[in-house]
């Protein structure tokens, strides 16, 4: 048995072979593994839980099949779909975590982040971040009709500075300065964060510790995962069909 981390899937109607790897994937892994857990970013975009569309819905019931065999699944909010809420959890299965969770992973703690907010060097980011991350501005666009909210995401998505803050090639890296802090705040020595597409594992000294930053892969041209177990963890991809 061991636990799964995923991040970074951008599923959307686009690139339907990805979603194809994701299903296969969540009915492979039900059944095998103690818990899944989705840091950020699983859609390309999500207008609002009373506004998905049939890829989308296909989705949710594929997770709810997963948790249905009580598996537990987890999702952090991405800077992608980050009005995804308790409707989609309801309807999923899935539980909902804050955007800076630690849990105990194997008898270690290990802090869970999507990994926009380490990324303070994109100082044009933060603040675009700090307006559409503001509950206040949510209830408003809740409030008008679906089609409107379509018509200001894509928007939104089209305006030039927002979007190179969005495409993963652009996407400025991790600052190291911001990792220790929110670790050592965190008061833990290993942390798994996605959304600059650049897996690896980064080990360094920590408080005179040895500390180790993962970083989960993208799902583009495979499958990415990370997979912990009793005996360690390993990143791993999976190979799309066809
Ligand atoms: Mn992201």
């Amino acid at each position: 048995m061991s636990t799964l981390f995923i991040s970074d899937l951008h599923l959307s109607p686009c690139r339907p072979e990805i979603t194809d790897c994701f299903l296969t994937f969540l009915e492979d892994s039900a059944d095998r593994v103690e818990a899944l857990y989705i840091l950020g970013d699983l859609f390309e975009v999500w207008i609002g839980d009373d506004a998905a569309d049939p890829e989308q819905q296909a989705i949710v019931a594929a997770l709810k099949r997963f948790t249905d065999t009580g598996q537990p699944c987890y999702f952090t909010h991405g800077n992608r779909d980050f009005l995804v809420g308790n409707r989609f959890s309801t309807e999923s299965g899935v539980q909902l975590l804050d955007e800076s969770t630690v849990i105990d992973v194997y008898g270690e703690r290990v802090l869970l982040l999507h990994g926009d907010t380490l990324c303070t060097d994109d100082r044009s980011y933060q603040r675009f971040r700090r307006i559409v991350r503001n509950t206040r501005l949510h209830t408003l666009y809740f409030a008008i009709p679906i089609s409107a909210r379509r018509a200001i995401v894509s928007r939104i998505r089209k305006s030039s500075k927002t979007d190179t803050a969005l495409k993963p090639e652009q996407i400025t890296d991790v600052n190291q300065h911001a990792v220790e802090r929110t670790m050592r705040g965190c008061g833990v020595n290993k942390l798994i964060h996605g959304h600059t597409h650049r897996p690896a594992v980064h080990n360094f000294i920590l408080q005179q510790q040895p500390a180790s930053r993962i970083v989960l892969g993208d799902w583009y041209t495979q499958g990415s995962f990370l997979e912990w177990g009793p005996d360690g963890f390993k990143l791993q991809s999976l190979p799309l069909r066809g």
